[in-house]
């Protein structure tokens, strides 16, 4: 089992490697790094708009299923199958994926920006303990 912190490592050399991180966002002028910065971000709720097109199309919140590789346009494999006939990974979908699109986000954004995001996490953590219930009486 991996730990958050190298998780958010092996996501920024995955990206790296498949020339997402092509910028380092701290070498940009003011203007650059702010747009940068926001599009990461939007991306993020990207993945979200994702999740909430799964439901829409009455797939359940748990349901896992894939798409494409090798032979998928003859109808030979079932949505079921996580792998193509040359036994490698076929494209992961439904909410539990979109899921892990927006961790994976955060976490290469975190990544990018210097921010150790496990321990941001453990202090919030540390800090909704405090908050009581529905932190202070929201409705949702
Ligand atoms: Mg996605």
């Amino acid at each position: 089992m991996s730990t958050i912190k190298e998780l958010q490592q092996q996501i920024g050399e995955i990206n790296a490697a498949n020339g997402w991180r092509t910028t380092n966002e701290a070498d940009l002028d003011a203007k650059a790094r702010v747009n940068a910065q926001i599009t990461r971000l939007a991306l993020i709720t990207t993945e979200v708009a994702e999740a909430i097109e799964e439901i829409r199309n009455g797939r359940d919140a748990d349901e896992r299923y894939y798409t494409g590789g090798v032979g998928d346009h003859s109808g030979s494999f079932s949505e079921r199958e996580p792998l193509d006939a040359n036994g490698a990974p076929r494209k992961p979908e439904g909410v539990p994926s979109e899921l892990a699109d927006i961790v994976i986000r955060a976490l290469d954004a975190a990544g990018a920006w210097g921010i150790d995001l496990e321990s941001v996490i453990e202090e919030k953590l540390a800090y909704n303990l405090t908050r009581g219930h529905r932190h202070g009486g929201k409705a949702v």
